[in-house]
């Protein structure tokens, strides 16, 4: 369960937290955050004053992706160490860690914080390997099984003597 009753929060006792979040999240789909496998969620929830609960934990996932060179999938492995603030005091919500509690709340649902850093943490970009060749701009050969025969792209005659003065540099 991800949900805890304030209730027995309010109590001072802490309260585990183990569960799930679903590998199809809509949530995180709509975000743009393709899981590979379900999220895994292991924390402690506990009162630290008068409507102020701490949660915290560790999210682990595999994140699928795509190499932006070559769009061979990618599996990113994904383990956060997340501490979040749950409160109705309107100054602590400042901090982007916090996440707010209704004022008529019974219970409080940890998921919004543990999507919220899935979507910070998962990557943007991924390389299937660093020295990915990626295709061809003409052919469309993926140059990672092999260089194909296209011809260099003719440069502009207009760029020659700067292509002169770099290679020179070059050499
Ligand atoms: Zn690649
Ligand atoms: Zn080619």
């Amino acid at each position: 369960m991800l949900r805890v009753d304030l209730r027995e929060l309010a109590h001072g006792k802490a309260i585990q937290t183990h569960g799930e979040l679903k590998q199809d999240d809509p949530a995180l789909e709509r975000a743009g955050v393709a899981l590979q496998e379900p999220v895994v969620v292991d924390g402690k929830f506990q009162s630290i004053g008068e409507d102020r609960y701490y949660w915290q934990g560790t999210a682990s996932t595999v994140v699928r992706g795509e190499c932006r060179r070559c769009l061979t999938p990618v599996a990113t492995p994904l383990r956060l160490e997340i501490g979040a603030l749950f409160t109705q005091d309107a100054d602590a919500l400042d901090d982007p860690d916090s996440y707010p509690v209704a004022p008529e709340a019974t219970e409080i649902d940890v998921t919004p914080a543990i999507r919220e850093e899935l979507v910070l943490a998962a990557p943007q970009y991924v390389l299937c390997r660093d020295d990915c060749k990626g295709f061809c701009p003409q052919c469309g050969k993926d140059l990672n099984a092999g260089p194909c025969d296209c011809k260099p792209v003719a440069v502009d005659a207009r760029w020659q003597p700067l292509k002169a003065l770099k290679d020179k540099l070059r050499s």
